[in-house]
């Protein structure tokens, strides 16, 4: 097998599934990741479709499960925290295989099952690439040197890898027009597996509880064009998040108080990632360094999980021929990347109606959807399309050879 030494960037989602299932299929992975341990934090992500028969795949799907959320529904309130509107969980479930999941509860789960088999590199970053004829020599910001057969970027919306193989993030990043802030408090509400969901215009603030109630997570959408920032400076992010819920009523002044004492902080632009092709010579990537579809699919998770098996398959059917493996990873995810990017469009009015009006229609909408007849029939339409992404895939063998349909 040639390549089999491969440096993956991050311990996100995609970069912890890439490593599992390359050391399972015989290459030796080492990740490196810019924190301390895996990045906990992050609201509850979904997996679904394909990404359920990969999760069931890699070993990890009863874990997964058992840390499931089980959100059992939400409430709209308003300024005075008055429910306006509630909405039973299964209206929200586009099939009952799917699971929502803490995205920091998912990272354990792979950083469990990869741990004891995979090198990781924490507190450290690539600060260098150069390929060759003969494979990739690296350098980091603290450790020595190193050579590796290929290098995968699994490193996020802002990957270092892509910077480094393919050139400045404006050219491959659209911002969706939103931005999100996520952290955790305490669940000072008491919510049972229930949302609060607070709009104004251009604004949302949800509020869940999490972990089986012991924690709450406060989820915060607002309408903005791009804003200049760095994006490693919390400080920064808070401000003007603060800045952009100045005024707003409920349990807003007191969450953003709580934010500064929060354990984690989330802070990104809600964007995607587009490129003509995820790889370069020795270098790939994967999940949403390559083809982020940004939080309003909900698909991010699921894309990453399902990308990093599929690119695992092929090195493998390729016996580590990054030039056929590359190119058979693209096509083979080309299509569902796309369909799935799509799921976002138009989701930004959802998240933050931009009138008072429109918010009172989205709350009678809600009131009503319970009463109206063939509300079965409804859902089911607005839900097939997520279905159909979702599953639009034929995933490969684990080792190669072969096709085997997602679902
Ligand atoms: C802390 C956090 C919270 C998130 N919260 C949400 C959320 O609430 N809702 C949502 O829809 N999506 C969220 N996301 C994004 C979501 O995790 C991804 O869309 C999806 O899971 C795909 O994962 P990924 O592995 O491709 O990328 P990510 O989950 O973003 O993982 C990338 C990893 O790479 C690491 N990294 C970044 N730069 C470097 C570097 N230079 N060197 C080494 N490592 C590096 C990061 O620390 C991170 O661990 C969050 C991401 C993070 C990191």
């Amino acid at each position: 097998m040639r390549n089999k030494d491969v440096l993956i960037s991050g311990a996100g989602v995609a970069g912890q599934a890439l490593a599992i299932w390359l050391r399972r299929l015989g290459f030796t992975p080492v990740v490196v990741e810019r924190a301390r341990a895996p990045r906990d934090g992050g609201q509850a992500v979904d997996l679904r479709g394909a990404a359920i028969e990969v999760a069931r795949r890699t070993g990890i799907l009863d874990a997964v499960r058992a840390a499931r959320t089980g959100t059992r529904g939400m409430s709209y309130v308003n300024s005075a925290g008055k429910r306006l509107a509630s909405l039973d969980g299964a209206f929200g479930v586009i099939s009952p295989e799917d699971v929502e999941i803490v995205r920091g509860d998912l990272v354990s789960i792979l950083y469990e099952a990869a741990r004891n088999d995979v090198e990781y590199i924490f507190d450290d970053s690539i600060s260098s690439l150069t390929d060759t004829a003969d494979g990739v020599t690296v350098t980091f910001e603290r450790s020595a040197p190193r050579t590796f057969g290929l290098v995968a970027g699994a490193d996020g919306l802002h990957s270092l890898v892509r910077g480094l193989a393919f050139g400045p993030e404006p050219r491959f990043i659209g911002h969706l027009g939103l931005y999100l802030a996520v952290f955790t408090i305490p669940n000072e509400l008491e919510l049972d597996h229930w949302q609060l969901i607070y709009v104004t215009p251009g604004r949302s603030v949800t509020l869940t509880s999490a972990r089986g109630n012991r924690e709450a997570r406060a989820i915060f959408f607002f309408a903005a064009d791009p804003l200049d920032y760095d994006h490693r400076d919390r400080g920064q992010q808070q401000e003007l998040l603060a800045a952009a819920f100045a005024g707003a009523g409920w349990e807003v002044p007191r969450l953003l108080s709580a934010m500064r004492e929060a354990p984690d902080f989330y802070f990104d632009s809600v964007s995607q990632v587009k490129m003509e092709s995820w790889s370069a010579g020795r270098v790939t990537l994967v999940g949403d360094a390559g083809y982020c579809p940004s939080p309003l699919s909900g698909q991010g998770s699921s894309l990453a999980l399902t990308g990093a098996y599929v690119l695992a398959s092929e090195l493998s059917a390729a016996d580590g021929d990054h030039r056929d493996a590359f190119a058979r990873y693209q096509q083979r995810m080309q299509d569902f990347v796309e369909r799935n990017q799509q799921l976002a469009t138009g989701n930004a009015k959802r998240f933050t109606p931009g009138s008072r009006r429109q918010i009172w229609l989205q709350n009678q909408g809600i009131r009503a959807l319970p009463y109206l007849p063939g509300k079965n029939w409804v859902l089911s339409l607005a839900t097939k399309g997520v279905k159909e992404a979702a599953n639009a895939i034929t995933l490969p063998q684990p080792g190669g050879g072969g096709n085997s349909p997602a679902w």
